[in-house]
């Protein structure tokens, strides 16, 4: 998107989460995944929602896409109370969520089709172009089992941004890609975001990756999950890999580390995955 784009683009939403607890099952046997959280999704940035596994991350998507309700507390959207899943809400998913029996085409219209408030030619336009944007014309006709992993997120995205929503959430959307796959996607992502304006939240348990995209990292403790810190993520943009060996990038991922560092260490202790992971990181890079 150029600079005169980007000055027409329109304005995007803004979630906030006000002290919300979420609690699953009954209240002296539950799990009390999110408590006393707040924060902002901010209009028009990329945010980047990362903790150890069990912080509460998917829950406090499901949340925000209202999927679920809080225990206490409010999300607002642009000021408004959410009371369910709505069209300016978008989640992508880990694991695709494209329909089976629909070709690339349908699932990316299926939106605007269900909706019923665009003229077909207008939705088929519009496909069109995102299909293209996503680099998946040629496979329009085709079904998700003919396409790879990368083409199935890609057709996902588009499928998303067909709806232009307010917000878009993204949870761990290149989880068990392969590795060459994925930084494809990471650098297509940037290209598609930079300068567009977009809100989005995405969700991941990759450092790199977190700081790779951020403006603003989002980062989570666990037992219950809440805000640890936000970090203002300002490598220069637009963002390139050249950056990933830069100091201020080194200077960024140790800040986000020491407070991940913490967080895992107390998971450790109970046995989660996620949080070994993060302490060999960490330590990897200490010992250097
Ligand atoms: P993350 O995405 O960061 O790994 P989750 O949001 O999946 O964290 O989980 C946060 C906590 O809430 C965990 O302790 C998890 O076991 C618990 N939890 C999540 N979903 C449910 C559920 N549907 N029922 C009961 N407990 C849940």
């Amino acid at each position: 998107m150029n600079r005169t784009e980007a000055a027409n683009a329109p304005e995007y939403g803004e979630i906030e989460i006000r002290d919300v607890t979420k609690r699953y099952g009954e209240e002296s046997a539950g799990t009390t995944a999110i408590e006393n959280c707040s924060f902002v999704v901010e209009r028009g940035k990329f945010s980047v929602l990362i903790g150890p596994s069990g912080s509460g991350k998917t829950t406090l998507i499901n949340l925000m896409a209202g999927y679920e309700m809080p225990t206490s507390g409010e999300i607002l959207v642009d000021g408004k109370k959410i009371n369910g899943p709505g069209w300016d809400r978008l989640v992508v998913f880990q694991e695709t969520a494209l329909f089976p029996w629909m070709t690339t085409f349908d699932n990316v219209t299926y939106g605007p089709r269900v909706q019923r408030q665009r003229a077909k030619a207008e939705i088929s336009q519009e496909a069109t172009r995102l299909l293209e944007l996503v680099g998946l014309q040629d496979f329009r006709d085709k079904y998700p089992i003919q396409l790879s992993g990368g083409m199935q997120r890609r057709a996902e995205l588009a499928r998303a941004l067909i709806n232009d929503p307010k917000v878009l959430l993204m949870d761990e959307p290149f989880r068990g890609l392969d590795a060459m796959t994925r930084e494809l996607m990471q650098e297509y992502l940037l290209r598609l975001f930079e300068g567009s304006n977009r809100t989005v939240l995405f969700v991941t348990s990759e450092i790199d990756e977190a700081i790779f995209f951020a403006d603003r990292l989002i980062i989570l403790g666990r037992s219950p999950g809440n805000v640890k810190s936000i970090i203002l993520d300002d490598l220069p943009r637009p963002r390139t890999f050249e950056m990933l060996t830069s100091q201020r990038y080194a200077q960024l991922k140790e800040e986000a580390l020491s407070i991940l560092y913490k967080e895992a260490v107390s998971a450790f202790a109970k046995g989660s995955q996620g949080a070994v992971d993060i302490v060999e990181a960490f330590e990897k890079r200490q010992s250097k």
